[in-house]
């Protein structure tokens, strides 16, 4: 199969489809890949490492999009790619159909064959091409709240791991899945106190297992969030319910039980966010104060280490390139239901009964 990775457009988007490892993967299976020229060259991974890797550079996505029978990227198509794509073209990439109209519109309206990384599941009730970001989000949270705790920052000048003879920082995690976990991990491994609350008490057993107790459990109720509040030197928001905007589970009269200077960092902003104050921030400009909270809301977290993101992200989407490289979309997603779960679009037709509910469709 022909396969084409063009450099991602949306704006400070620098992560990368496929990486040089991912190109020779696809090789040694018998496929030649196109990959457009400084693809990954912001993020280390110049043109040189692809043509080694056996991939041939092109200078225009236009070739790209009219060669290729799969386009493997990682953004939504912008409407300058929907237009390129052709009838029967395989599209794999993050997709978020729900809340935009006009990329479904112009998906259906081109013909393709549209597998989105965020709908694809596991076995074990997972999205297996989701967790790789929040796992990078989750980490990420805690470097942001060291930093904005700095008192350059406009923090409370508190070091999270503390130091011998000084008590650490208290970090409080508010939902402990994926994003939850890897924030008090991160946060632990830094010496911070940590507490995680969660409405599930399997997850929070689990944790308790997994910690040995290193990290608190608290089953989470507005009583408990109030009481962390007070001596929180950082929140974390990284609460999910599937399919339905974050629960605002820290109001605005709630900052006035927490400390001056002490962090917010809400992960859970590209669901509308689990604080009532906070609204969606970017890299260029991340934190902004309330009640003498910052508050730090980036919505694309893991576009900041894009390097690390890309390597994360293109491990998991990788195996399913392959497979459907080497088998054909169609027979790829007969034999794994897994991934027939990701397909979004399929030549002409809406196939992703949540998206076509929330969008109006027939489906
Ligand atoms: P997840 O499903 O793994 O975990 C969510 C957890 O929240 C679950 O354990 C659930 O039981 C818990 N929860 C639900 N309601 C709760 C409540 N009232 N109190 C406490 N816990 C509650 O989800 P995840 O992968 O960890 O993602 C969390 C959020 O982070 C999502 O909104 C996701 O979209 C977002 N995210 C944001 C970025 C970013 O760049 N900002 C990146 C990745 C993920």
């Amino acid at each position: 199969m022909l396969i084409g990775v063009p450099k991602e457009i949306k704006n400070h988007e620098y992560r990368v489809g496929l990486t040089p490892a991912g190109v020779k993967e696809l090789k040694r299976n018998g496929h030649d890949i196109l990959v457009q020229t400084q693809a990954g060259s912001a993020i280390g991974f110049p043109d040189e490492q692809y043509i080694a890797a056996g991939a041939q550079i092109v200078s225009a996505a236009e070739e790209i999009f009219k060669r290729a029978e799969m386009i493997i990227k990682v953004k939504e198509p912008q409407p300058a790619e929907c237009a390129m794509l052709r009838p029967g073209q395989i599209l794999y990439t993050y997709l978020h159909l729900a809340p935009d109209p006009e990329q479904t519109a112009a998906l259906i309206k081109s013909g393709c064959v549209a597998i989105a990384y965020e709908t694809v599941t596991d076995a074990r009730g997972g999205l297996p091409l989701l967790a790789p970001m929040s796992e990078v989000a989750g980490r990420m949270a805690i470097q942001a709240a060291a930093r904005a705790l700095e008192k350059s920052a406009g923090g409370s000048g508190v070091l999270l791991g503390g130091v011998p003879g000084v008590a650490p920082g208290h970090v409080t995690v508010i939902g402990g899945g994926v994003v939850g976990t890897h924030a008090a991990r991160m946060a632990a491994g830094l010496g911070a106190e940590v507490t995680i609350l969660d409405r599930s008490l399997p997850r929070l057993k689990e944790i308790d297992e997994t910690f040995g107790g290193r990290i608190k459990t608290l089953y989470s109720t507005q009583d408990a969030i109030e009481s962390e509040l007070k001596q929180a030197d950082a929140v974390i928001g990284a609460v999910l319910i599937p399919g339905a905007a974050a629960p605002k589970l820290v109001s605005r009269d709630m900052l006035r039980l927490m400390k001056p200077g002490s962090v917010l960092v809400d992960v859970a902003i590209d669901q509308g966010g689990c604080f009532e104050t906070s609204k969606a921030t970017t890299h260029q400009d991340p934190t902004y104060v309330v009640e003498g909270v910052t508050h730090y809301c980036v919505a694309n977290m893991p576009g900041g280490v894009a390097r690390t993101s890309t390597i994360a992200l293109t491990n998991a989407t990788l195996v399913h390139a392959v497979a459907i490289a080497n088998k054909g979309w169609q027979q790829a997603l007969r034999d794994d239901a897994h991934l027939k779960n990701g397909l979004n679009v399929c030549q002409g037709k809406l196939t992703y009964a949540a998206v076509a509910r929330d969008l109006g469709y027939d489906y």
